[in-house]
């Protein structure tokens, strides 16, 4: 670490771009500024007052990828801070970056990304100015701004050198919507990773370009279980059911990011591990997001996406799968008639089948299969479906800085939509099944955050809705009686995700605002309204 006291201006760093001021508050920005310097070191710009503030920054600058004990600290006043600020507002010249400033760049948002463990970078260009921002838990965070000029720079480079060929169009054109994938190995606190990275370009209304980037890596290991996922017990006895049905088919629902994969890939290597390796299993998938230990995984993600190429590909892989004598096989997503029919004979003759599908709801999954093109006598014979899955993740509330319910509700009293929310809450406790439910366990996410977390957030649970058909489910959803298929699921014990993420909120596990952001309103109608 390196202190320095500077007193006039002209001895201010020869910075070429201020940081991470978006993160902070005004009165923080008068007092300090982060600056990353030509020679590639970042500078702390300091107000000699306002060491203590500093310090309970810590965690933004970690989760800027930067190493605090790599920054030059340096002590000013407020006055050169501002002068400093000023100079560097004033300074349009564009610094003209080569071919290795834009890869050790695009490392280094890499890098943050993956520390900050997002699941997608997003670059958001405009007209005069762009943002980069991260996902992580399921929520989008603004991570920095920079000028649209260096940002296209970026892009081109990404997109035109670092892409593999083969995976992409010949040029970037922002005027266009174009897809690439990218493998890059990456040091990160001294260990190699192998990520993939799936880029999709779209212009924007008026003028502006969207990229956004998954990243997949490649050598992302399973160490997790069904109940660290967050479903009940219940749930886990009716997968463990399913899981050890030698015929039948296994379907998850969910959005994108509603951690299918996760639990496909969990499934998956607990049936290998119980059946200690005498089964083989078979998967296609675009591409595997974890390397499922004992699958052979057969990965579709190095063809073009939305080509007639694709369709076909996809088709043939599970062809390909069948004639490899599985006992199992996993397609990531049942999409087209052609694919049904396989996964259709797949069952019929004998095996074993998980898969995803988009629907909205356990039930509605049915439909969806319609829909696809299965036909309504084979999904509704016995032994065909094993279970039918509807999923979504629900941002879990830190333990350490969330806030209990009558000091949120104090805080919050003039906020018209949390008192709606409350509203809610407060009409669910009168019903019947939820009177034993107490409001203070009720926990709220604390946006300030802590240490232990980002802006309250500590990671993601499951909140889910599961659906074994019996016989007369089975025959009501044949006669496509819905309603009535729905009251014998109700009868027989089934749980909405909802109810599901119910039960979280008054575990203190998950904010209210969140499941019904996922699921929800949790009552249809607050009397008096
Ligand atoms: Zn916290």
């Amino acid at each position: 670490m390196e202190y320095k006291l500077i007193m006039i201006a002209d001895d201010l760093p020869a910075a070429k771009r201020i940081i991470l001021d978006d993160q902070l508050s005004d009165l923080e920005q008068r007092n300090f500024c982060f600056a990353e310097a030509k020679d590639g070191r970042v500078y702390c710009m300091i107000s000699q007052s306002a060491s203590s503030i500093m310090k309970q920054r810590a965690q933004t600058i970690k989760d800027f990828g930067l190493d605090t004990r790599e920054i030059v600290t340096v002590y000013v006043t407020q006055e050169l801070l501002s002068i400093f600020r000023d100079r560097m507002s004033h300074d349009v010249s564009m610094v003209v970056e080569s071919e290795s400033d834009l890869d050790r760049r695009f490392t280094d948002i890499l890098i943050q990304a993956i520390r900050a463990h997002a699941s997608d970078i997003h670059l958001e260009i405009y007209a005069d100015h762009a943002e980069v921002k991260f996902r992580i838990h399921g929520l989008i965070y603004k991570i920095g701004e920079l000028d649209s000029h260096t940002v296209n720079r970026l892009v081109n480079y990404v997109y035109n050198v670092a892409a593999a060929e083969g995976s992409k169009d010949t040029q970037y054109n922002p005027e266009d919507m174009q897809d690439a994938l990218l493998d890059t190995h990456i040091e990160i606190d001294g260990v190699m990773r192998h990520y993939k990275l799936r880029l999709q370009t779209a212009p924007c209304y008026p003028n502006a370009v969207t990229i956004v980037m998954r990243l997949l890596p490649v050598d992302a290991q399973l160490k997790i279980t069904l109940h660290e996922l967050g479903y009940s017990q219940h749930q886990i006895k009716l997968l463990e059911r399913a899981q050890a049905r030698p015929v039948g088919v296994t379907i998850i629902a969910g959005t994108t990011g509603s951690g299918k994969s996760t639990t496909m890939a969990t499934l998956l290597s607990e049936i290998f591990r119980r059946s200690k390796g005498t089964k083989k299993i078979l998967t296609t998938e675009d591409p595997p997001e974890y390397a499922i230990p004992g699958a052979n995984q057969i990965n579709l993600s190095t063809k073009r996406i939305g080509t007639a190429e694709e369709e076909n590909i996809f088709v043939k892989a599970i062809k390909v799968a069948m004639r490899c004598d599985p006992d199992i096989i996993m397609v990531g997503e049942v999409r087209d008639q052609r694919s049904t029919q396989l996964l259709s004979s797949a069952v019929l003759s004998g095996h074993q089948v998980f898969t995803t599908v988009h629907a909205a709801s356990a039930i509605s999954i049915y439909n969806r299969l319609l829909n696809l093109g299965f036909e309504n006598h084979v999904l509704a014979s016995p032994n065909f479906l094993a279970l039918l899955v509807y999923q979504a993740l629900v941002p879990v509330s830190c333990t350490k800085c969330a806030l209990p319910y009558a000091v949120f509700v104090k805080k919050m009293a003039n906020d018209k939509d949390i008192k709606a929310v409350i509203q809610r809450l407060e009409a669910l406790i009168k019903k019947d099944e939820y009177k034993d439910k107490k409001l203070d366990e009720v926990r709220f996410v604390n946006d300030e955050g802590c240490s232990d977390c980002r802006r309250g957030i500590s990671g993601r649970t499951v909140v889910a809705e599961m659906l074994e058909p019996t016989p007369e489910i089975l025959a009501a959803l044949r006669a496509l009686e819905f309603e009535n298929a729905l009251r014998l699921w109700h009868d027989q014990g089934g749980r909405t995700a909802l109810e599901h993420g119910t039960e979280k909120i008054f575990q203190g596990q998950v904010d209210p605002r969140f499941v019904e952001d996922r699921c929800g309103l949790l009552v249809d109608t607050v009397e008096g309204e």
